[in-house]
């Protein structure tokens, strides 16, 4: 049974969802102002992987990842020009051109890294009306005030009849201190206090009529409001990134019990960061990379450019709750150890089955779900999955066997785990594709002659073909059987 670590509690806790049959689940999206970079690309491929895990589980999914394209500040603390306005200004476009712009490209590169699109993917700029509804709703319960055609949440109010900061672990005393103290001029009762509506500055782009102002909503309003709008006033996972978990996802708590005097998450999962050379990723620090640098290699921290599944396998290596530091050198090892996984794949296509089993693949199954089952640990799902290629490697290679049906399961539980649940275009190598098939047999033709030239002793043509592949980055090697080649 499937346990998953709730940032609320503490602790794994089975998932139990609240319809039986059916799980929610609600990912905070990007901010479409600029191109994906590595630290989107880990919270897209966690929750990818529990979206694939609880699909194979027989889960119905609703799985709601929003687009936030209007309300997120440039400092956090609701001070700044609004991320999306200050870039139409810039390159002098209308916001939604910056919106749709940078959109399509995070499609694109979801798309690359093989990232399922959720069952919903809401625009905070389409929901202007239910959010003025929401912060109407907390104003009604006396947990919110206007201060000039702007509206706040009181938190020091709500912090007498609700836990504020339970969720990231801080009491009120806490972000007092981590506050930095505004000057006189604030509008805010406390410095602590979140921004429900923002009133509109005149020079402001973007913005909506409310009862209060001509404005737009604060930040965290949108995944309130569209999280309880396609899964209900509770629904089961809340996910994102732990730099989400304050003030984000504090906010967001906030603002349900306030407005509903409940909570909406029942499990709330948060992944880990990944830090370049142990800092932080960041513009201001120079290794701040693009997923479309990494797939080309235009980056200097870059040796050479990566493909997206190398990217893929690189971040389910490690478990989603720990730091992944990433450097070229790891990228690299994580080529090779995709590339072992991708033969050991294409090797078990061709293995055939004999009369018996002799080498170790019983139990792969149970093995893999029960790491999956402990809170999606990837890495040991992996870790089983290389075990079993030493296994298909024997029986390749001549020295084991496998009976027809121990061939067949093993083949079923590469496609379930690493395929389905992982996520690793494995398939794609395969036949299938009429470019990949043409192309494989263009090179077998090539290969062929040179076989044949080596057995006539016309090393001339044999080496010839053999340096032209090598130089265009082919992998050679001859066997008893013939050759065997790779990319
Ligand atoms: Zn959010």
């Amino acid at each position: 049974m499937l346990q998953i670590y709730n940032t609320l509690t503490r602790q794994k806790e089975y998932f139990r969802p609240i319809h039986e049959g059916h799980a929610g689940m609600y990912v905070c999206g990007p901010t479409v102002y600029g191109d994906a970079h590595l630290g989107h690309a880990r919270p897209a491929i966690t929750f990818d992987l529990l979206y694939r895990y609880l699909l194979h589980l027989g889960y119905k999914v609703r799985y709601v990842r929003n687009i936030t394209d209007v309300g997120h500040l440039e400092h956090d603390a609701d001070e700044g020009e609004d991320k999306i306005a200050k870039k139409a200004r810039l390159e002098q476009l209308e916001p939604m051109e910056v919106v749709q712009y940078y959109t399509n490209r995070y499609h694109r590169d979801m798309e690359a890294l093989n990232v399922l699109p959720p069952s919903i993917e809401p625009h905070a700029s389409g929901h202007i009306i239910e959010q003025i509804a929401f912060v109407q709703k907390i104003l009604d319960k006396g947990y919110a005030y206007v201060s000039d055609g702007s509206v706040y949440m009181d938190v020091e109010k709500y912090a007498k009849d609700y836990p504020y900061g339970k969720l990231s672990g801080r009491n009120l005393e806490d972000i007092v201190t981590d506050t930095r103290e505004l000057d006189g001029q604030s509008e805010k009762k406390h410095s602590y206090d979140f921004a429900l509506w923002k009133k509109a500055a005149p020079e402001h782009i973007m913005h909506w009529p409310s009862p209060w102002s001509e404005g737009f909503p604060g930040w965290h309003m949108e995944c309130s409001t569209m999280g309880t709008k396609y899964l209900g006033e509770e629904f089961d996972i809340h996910g994102g990134g732990m730099d989400l978990m304050f003030p984000h996802h504090e906010a967001e708590i906030a603002q349900s019990c306030a407005a509903l005097g409940h909570e909406s998450v029942h499990y709330w999962m948060h992944n880990n960061m990944i830090t370049i050379a142990g800092k932080k990723m960041g513009k201001s620090y120079n290794n701040f990379i693009t997923l479309e640098q990494f797939f080309k290699g235009e980056h200097e921290l870059l040796s050479k450019p990566f493909a997206p599944m190398t990217i893929r396998f690189f971040i389910l290596m490690a478990h989603y709750r720990s730091t992944v530091d990433f450097s070229s050198e790891a990228l690299e090892a994580a080529e090779k150890g995709y590339a072992r996984l991708q033969e050991a794949y294409n090797r078990l296509q061709k293995l055939q089955a004999g009369a018996e089993t002799s080498v170790e693949v019983s139990g792969l199954r149970e093995k893999c779900a029960e790491a999956m089952d402990d809170d999606l640990n990837s890495p040991i799902v992996l870790q089983h999955l290389f075990d079993s290629a030493r296994a298909i490697n024997t029986v390749y290679d001549g020295k084991g066997s496998i009976s027809a049906a121990d061939l067949d399961e093993l083949r079923k539980v590469w496609k379930d785990y690493a395929v389905d649940i992982l996520g690793l275009r494995l398939e794609e190598q395969g036949a299938g594709d009429e470019n990949r098939k043409a192309f494989d047999g263009a090179v077998d033709l090539l290969l062929d002659i040179r076989l044949d030239a080596k057995r006539n002793k016309d090393w001339g043509t044999s080496d010839r073909i053999r340096n032209a592949l090598t130089e265009l980055g082919f992998k050679i090697k001859d066997t008893k059987e013939g050759y065997e080649w790779s990319l």
